[in-house]
């Protein structure tokens, strides 16, 4: 990557962990996916209970991967024949992973989600969210950040599950109520109550969609 493109990188996501801070988040800057799952893997202490709803970015990086390989008790929803169940589990498990559809140069996160079980566990429930968010999600404002999950993030992913709705055949919201959609929880975090819970690793990449 051109030098100058890191350093702006680097300085925008310098200006998003201020934001983060004042908002009772932690932000942190990995130059690269490496730096990344090294940072993340520094977060969680061996033995702990870790899980996740859904979120590319955290596999993009190799968490996953590491976490199933090492000392740690990785909750995997899809090794569970009762969804319910591993949802469930989630809101008690020490760690919980994410990405986030977007997040604003000011440090606001905004999710959106059908069964509403990954935004919910942000909300609250695990004692420590650890987000893995590539430079490509960081909007202007929370408008940009609304967009962005609309029209980037949900179509991408309606397409992803082959689900029936309008923007998985236009590519970009038509604002639709259909059974398939997705979009029916809108999650903002707009500051954190609890100081030490929730931590943005912002990369320094294209990660996610
Ligand atoms: S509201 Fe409907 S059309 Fe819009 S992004 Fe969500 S699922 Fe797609």
């Amino acid at each position: 990557m051109n030098e100058n493109i890191i350093k702006r990188g680097e300085l925008l996501a310098q200006t998003v962990i201020k934001g983060l801070k004042s908002r009772n988040m932690n932000g942190y800057y990995a130059a690269s996916k490496e730096e990344a799952l090294e940072l993340a893997l520094s977060m969680i202490p061996e033995g702990s209970s870790v899980t996740m709803g859904g979120g590319m970015s955290v596999h993009e990086i190799g968490l996953v991967k590491a976490l199933k390989e090492g000392n740690y008790n990785f909750i995997d929803r899809d090794a569970y024949d009762d969804k319910h169940a591993a949802m469930l589990a989630a809101y008690d498990a020490d760690v919980f992973l994410s990405s986030s559809n977007a997040i604003t140069q000011d440090g606001i996160l905004v999710n959106i989600d059908g069964n509403a079980n990954r935004v919910s566990a942000i909300a609250q429930g695990p004692r420590k969210v650890i987000m893995i968010v590539g430079l490509n999600k960081v909007c202007d404002d929370w408008d940009g950040a609304m967009k962005r999950a609309r029209n980037v993030a949900a179509p991408i992913n309606t397409q992803r599950f082959g689900l029936n709705t309008p923007c998985t055949k236009t590519g970009t919201c038509m604002d639709c109520k259909s059974p398939d959609t997705i979009c029916c929880q809108f999650l903002i975090t707009r500051f954190s109550r609890h100081a030490g819970r929730i931590h943005v690793i912002l990369v320094n990449d294209n990660l996610g969609f």
